[in-house]
């Protein structure tokens, strides 16, 4: 088991994925805290690479492995689903995530979406292990994760949709609230672009 802990701010679910290949299939979340695109205060988010988040990724608590599988298990509790993923996110989880966390957590789900930032390389995965990047232009920062898919938020990240693109990947597109969640008029303008993107662009 490895001697390595990752700061971990929730575990929580069975819910459904709400995003990416796997939209829609139950699973459960763990969360790890911290990210190198916003600190997460109130008073920097609007100078931030991420002006429309609304993520609690501060705190959480020191866990290793076994306790992290443990946290998952508890949270598992009678479900049975062989079907039931997990999706790794935060923050920013490959700040922390590392080859022995992902073959530990890989082995008791079905399939297992990292969702990052992109800043980041991934470790080596298990096969079930799956890459879902919503990049985001960090200072100082590339994007240099190879995805699986991509999640593009519009407008604020549409520059990366070319790339996104040209690298055959699936690529979903998906609307910011920035106003102050989805009931906003800026919302449904975003959802709008959203909409002719995919009536100019989309594949079946
Ligand atoms: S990378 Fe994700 S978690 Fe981090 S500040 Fe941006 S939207 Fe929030």
């Amino acid at each position: 088991m490895s001697p390595n802990t990752y700061r971990v701010k929730e575990v929580f679910g069975p819910t459904l994925q709400g995003e990416g290949l796997h939209a829609g299939m139950p699973c459960l979340f763990l969360r790890l805290a911290g990210c190198n695109a916003w600190d997460g205060r109130a008073e920097t988010r609007a100078a931030s690479a991420c002006p429309y988040c609304d993520t609690d990724f501060r705190g959480g608590g020191s866990l290793d492995l076994a306790g992290i599988l443990a946290r998952l298990d508890a949270q598992r509790g009678a479900t049975v689903n062989p079907g039931l993923g997990l999706v790794l996110t935060g923050g920013e989880p490959l700040l922390q995530a590392d080859a022995e966390l992902l073959a530990g957590i890989a082995a008791g789900f079905a399939w297992v979406d990292i969702e990052t930032n992109g800043t980041r390389p991934c470790p080596p995965r298990p096969p079930n292990v799956f890459v879902s990047c919503s990049p985001k232009r960090v200072a100082g920062q590339d994007v240099v994760v190879e995805p699986d898919w991509w999640k593009v938020l519009i407008p604020d990240q549409e520059g990366f949709l070319e790339r996104a693109f040209a690298s055959g990947k699936p690529v979903f597109v998906q609307p910011t609230c920035p106003d102050g969640g989805p009931s906003g008029p800026l919302y449904a303008e975003n959802l709008q672009r959203c909409i002719t993107l995919c009536l100019s662009r989309g594949a079946g």
